[in-house]
């Protein structure tokens, strides 16, 4: 019996909500394995932490997570403190302390699902987004000066490295490859941003030497949005920098019918250290405590989890149970029009677990 070991990270507002719902579903399934099990370790960091203590997490809290084979992570955002702080305090910590530099989205429309995209076929739109997670936009490089002076200035610089580029084009070729369609659109944005952007796409053409079967376009990020929408079925993978794919998964998100149906997982694919897997939407304080957030973007982010532990029959039958449970209109969420709980839809997955 292989015992895996998972952290669970709830952080802030429904966080604690849909993160205990897929440490259950976890635990379903582990009763029913003989072949595998849990052992969780909670890690309450997150706004409530950080106003007693004035970090997000403790300065030694990524020594607590390296032995672990998961991590399951809620969200980072609290109203009263201020954006930045939540998120480079916590979740960019992790992602960076980890070198998960792979965030990775796929986007389908589950059964069920009434999505805004009327005029394509539910399976037109079955994506998966390779969001560059370690530098570009999201660096950290720039600074202000001459505050509150009419001089003042501020830079927010987006750096790209051969090493960063190289690494999430080969892993997004490699990732396209394993998929039937074969097919990867490259974004960019490089007619306007004429040094990183170039070296991207320059970059993009030696990596695709490696994979002769790749079949793979450039598109620019703002043609993307409206590709997404108009021809949904002409893309597979994409590929993006950290800020254009953070856009165009939320879009994508939206489009597929709810933010609280998508999943991410944030990955070093060297498998290092731990890879860490959530939901894309964030705390969402307008629903908490109400019993009300939709948990099923958690549960895909599970399934998620799973296939990067190498559980794949353990994948297929969540998934099952996910696509069992938003078929039905008395199991949705208010994002989805319906009216169940998170508990309900728990409920009823781990039900579809055991019954399975
Ligand atoms: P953050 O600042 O951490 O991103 P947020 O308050 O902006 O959090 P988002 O997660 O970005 O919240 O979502 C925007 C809105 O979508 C929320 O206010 C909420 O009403 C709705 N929403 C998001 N996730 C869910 C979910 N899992 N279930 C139901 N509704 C959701
Ligand atoms: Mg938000």
């Amino acid at each position: 019996m292989k015992t895996y070991k998972i952290a669970t990270i709830p952080g802030d507002g429904i966080g604690k909500e849909v993160v205990p719902a897929g440490q259950q579903v976890l635990q379903a399934l582990a009763a029913q394995s003989k072949t595998f099990d849990f052992e969780f370790e909670d890690f309450a960091w997150g706004g409530d932490y950080y106003r007693k203590h004035g970090l997000m997490m403790p300065e030694d809290g990524l020594d607590a997570l390296r032995d672990k084979d998961a991590i399951l992570f809620g969200s980072a955002g609290d109203p009263d403190i201020p954006d930045h702080i939540t998120l480079w305090g916590l979740r960019l910590k992790i992602c960076q302390g980890f070198d998960q530099y792979a965030n990775v989205r796929p986007t389908r429309i589950l059964p069920g699902i009434d999505a805004p995209l009327k005029r394509c076929k539910p399976e037109d739109l079955n994506w998966v987004i390779v969001r560059e997670n370690s530098e570009g936009e999201y660096a950290g490089v720039g600074g202000r000066v001459h505050q509150g002076h009419p001089l003042e200035a501020a830079t927010d610089v987006s750096m790209m490295t051969r090493m960063g580029v190289e690494r999430i084009m080969r892993f997004a070729f490699q990732l396209a490859q394993s998929r039937p369609r074969k097919l990867l659109t490259v974004v960019t944005k490089s007619n306007a941003q004429r040094h990183a952007m170039v070296m991207w796409d320059q970059i993009a053409l030696e990596v695709s030497k490696e994979f002769p079967d790749v079949h793979w376009d450039k598109e620019l990020v703002d043609a993307a949005t409206a590709r997404m929408v108009n021809e949904p079925a002409s893309l597979d993978t994409i590929v993006a920098t950290n800020l254009h794919a953070d856009i165009l998964s939320d879009l994508a998100a939206a489009l597929a019918g709810s933010l609280g149906i998508a999943p991410t997982g944030n990955i070093d694919p060297e498998r290092r250290y731990p890879s860490m897997f959530e939901p894309i939407h964030g705390s969402a304080f307008d629903i908490m405590g109400k019993g009300l957030a939709n948990p099923v973007g958690t549960f895909w982010s599970v399934v998620m989890l799973l296939e990067h532990l190498g559980e794949i029959e353990a994948t297929t039958r969540v998934m099952n149970a996910l696509e069992k449970i938003t078929a039905d209109p008395l199991l949705q969420t208010g994002d989805l029009g319906g009216t169940a709980t998170t508990v309900q839809v728990t409920e009823a997955v781990c039900e579809a677990l055991s019954s399975a």
